[in-house]
């Protein structure tokens, strides 16, 4: 039965709640608020909700319900609770869970807000964070303290693409009593599920691939039941950080392709990127699976594909990597990823500008780097658009 469908079949069909008119589209249920057939079944609803009974949209609706229940069902956790953006996921998963006192260890190499959060927003409340370079074991095995309660990271970093061993972290958690936090955007579900490795909670940004289209901004929490349902929700209702139900309509659709477009845009990468490397005008190509990445094995390992991005390195600097972005034609300038538009961001002026320059240094974000998000455009006419790049360097 649908526990046993493969990601393809669960992706088109799973969490889907017709109507009495049974449509075949998922219905879009525009409505915050639901009517109660006598004041009994209000109190009654308010004390305690039935699987398809709702109260009022920030707390569930049923076009929510049905992407909150197909990702779940994908990345092969209990339950899931939907967002309004993917910082509101990361935000809601850490925020929910730990008070005064508490510790958290990190990784560095983070996605800026995930960094706003943790240094700037949970420092005010008393809670205690300690940030490791995410590869090295040692430095997590030296941080996770008594009061650790959750360890953060981000399995394929950006953008610099290191990857995180989540099953030895998750060991190291596990022994010290954390829980494990993976902001698995870079992965996908699609390549590598978090919660395979350990991962206690896995958080999407669904404005990435989820989406796949650049429309619309979502995010969404992966968890126990426990989790989702008696940590997260309470926080996410109550504070009004729940995913709209149009989104949860666009997202839906969104994941019926979700398979097919990741691994086209994986393909078109990893040809892209192999013939990238080697270019005298770079000094690196970073891709999970060119043996050349630093953890290849571990990226064979637990990825079945090397993801849709890929960053190079400009020997020329800032300048040859605004020369080589000003060149290109089909290959768009702006800061999402996972779009079936190819992008390209210059991560040292845009998404990573606040950081210090010793940060940057740090973190592998070097003036000539470029992140690229691969589309599905042909890969043929990507890879011509980027050499057009170089030639202009
Ligand atoms: C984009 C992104 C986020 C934030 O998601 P939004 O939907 O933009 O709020 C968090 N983590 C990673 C790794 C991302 O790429």
């Amino acid at each position: 039965m649908a526990d046993d469908w493969k990601t393809k079949t669960k992706l088109v069909h799973t969490g889907s709640r017709r109507s009495q008119y049974g449509e075949m589209a998922e219905a879009i249920f525009l409505t915050q608020g639901f009517a109660y057939e006598s004041a009994e079944s209000a109190e009654a609803r308010f004390i305690k909700s039935g699987d398809d009974e709702f109260i009022y949209a920030r707390y569930g609706n049923p076009t929510t319900r049905m992407f909150e229940d197909r990702i779940a069902a994908v990345e092969g956790t209990e339950d899931a609770f939907a967002t309004a953006s993917g910082m509101a996921a990361v935000n809601g998963a850490l925020t929910a869970l730990v008070k005064a006192g508490d510790h958290i260890v990190s990784s560095r190499a983070l996605f800026g807000s995930c960094l706003y959060i943790l240094e700037d927003v949970l420092g005010r409340f008393g809670v205690e964070v300690t940030f490791v370079d995410g590869t090295d074991l040692d430095q997590w095995r030296a941080a996770v303290r008594p009061t650790t309660k959750a360890v953060f990271l981000e399995s394929i970093s950006n953008p610099t693409l290191e990857m995180i061993d989540v099953r030895a972290v998750a060991e190291i958690a596990h022994a010290a009593g954390a829980l494990v936090i993976v902001d698995n955007v870079f992965a996908t579900p699609i390549f590598s599920r978090a919660v395979e490795f350990g991962a206690d909670v896995v958080v999407y940004s669904a404005t990435k691939h989820i989406d796949g289209q650049g429309r619309a901004l979502g995010g969404v929490i992966c968890g126990t039941k426990d989790f989702v349902r008696k940590v997260a929700e309470p926080y996410l209702k109550h504070t009004g950080g729940s995913m709209s139900p149009f989104t949860a309509w666009v997202m839906l659709n969104g994941m019926q392709t979700l398979d097919l477009r990741c691994r086209a845009m994986a393909d078109s990468a990893l040809h892209i990127a192999s013939a990238l490397e080697g270019d005298p005008r770079l000094s690196r190509v970073i891709y999970p699976h060119l043996p050349s990445h630093p953890q290849y094995d571990l990226a064979k390992a637990t990825m079945s594909a090397g993801g849709t991005m890929l960053s190079i390195d400009l020997k020329g600097g800032k300048e040859a990597a605004f020369r080589f972005m000003n060149a290109l034609e089909i290959w768009k300038i702006s800061n999402n990823l996972g779009d079936a538009k190819s992008i390209a961001t210059h991560p040292a002026t845009t998404t990573h500008q606040r950081l210090p320059a010793d940060q940057k240094a740090k973190l592998g974000i070097t003036p000539g780097l470029l992140r690229l998000s691969v589309g599905l455009e042909d890969a043929g006419d990507l890879l011509a658009d980027l050499q057009r790049g170089l030639a202009a360097v």
